[in-house]
């Protein structure tokens, strides 16, 4: 799909975004979602580098993987409109919000974990950072799965510094074993809005409850 992306120098131009991408037929858009530079446009005018959010289906066939990725700028909507309809077309098919949760998700099938257990774990560092430092706007992105060790990077405590959390694969096996037990206990119902499991559903301000 041909679309439009206008820059200051006045020189808009168009660029093909796909509608779906498939990771195991193109691995490297693994890479290029998690250094960032996955749609990334140079303006022919200007050279100036645009990162825009386009909506697309990512597909991981052998990770059973079918993800709806809408922009950020679509939260507000995205949350309207379950209101209206909380019904899922497609129940396969789960949305993350946003290009950074789209590789966060990544990363955590790729790692071979279970998402919601993933938030679940999330949400106690968030809590507990809260504590730690109540002014902070508080951000916590899954990273990676190394050394028995779920890693963590905690946004926000310090200006421009980002703190790692390390969690033994242990809490998670826990949170996860609880989840198996009682997916409808009020953590996970709260986690999870149709389509949509992210943290993102716990924090949004009261309005877009
Ligand atoms: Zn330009």
């Amino acid at each position: 799909m041909k679309q439009k992306i206008p820059c200051f120098c006045d020189n808009d131009f168009f660029v093909e975004i796909p509608e779906t991408i498939n990771l195991d037929e193109d691995a490297s858009c693994i890479d290029r979602i998690m250094d960032g530079s996955f749609m990334n446009f140079t303006c022919p005018g200007c050279g100036k580098r645009h990162k825009p959010e386009f909506p697309v289906n990512v597909l991981w066939p052998s990770k059973k993987m079918e993800l709806e990725v809408l922009p950020e700028v679509e939260r507000m909507e995205f949350y309207r409109r379950k209101r209206q309809a909380n019904k899922k077309n497609d129940p396969k098919k789960e949305t993350v919000i946003g290009y950074p949760e789209m590789a966060e998700r990544i990363a955590v099938i790729r790692d071979g974990l279970e998402p919601i257990a993933v938030e679940a774990v999330k949400y106690y560092l968030q809590i507990k950072a809260e504590e730690t430092y109540p002014d902070a706007e508080i951000r916590i992105w899954y990273q990676t799965y190394r050394a028995e060790s779920l890693e963590f990077h905690i946004h926000g405590i310090r200006r421009d510094e980002i703190a790692v959390s390390r969690i033994p694969i242990t809490v998670y096996e826990k949170t996860r074993a609880d989840f198996i037990r009682h997916p409808k206990s009020e953590i996970f119902r709260s986690l999870r809005v149709g389509s949509y499991c992210s943290l993102s559903n716990m924090l949004r301000p009261e309005e877009l409850k």
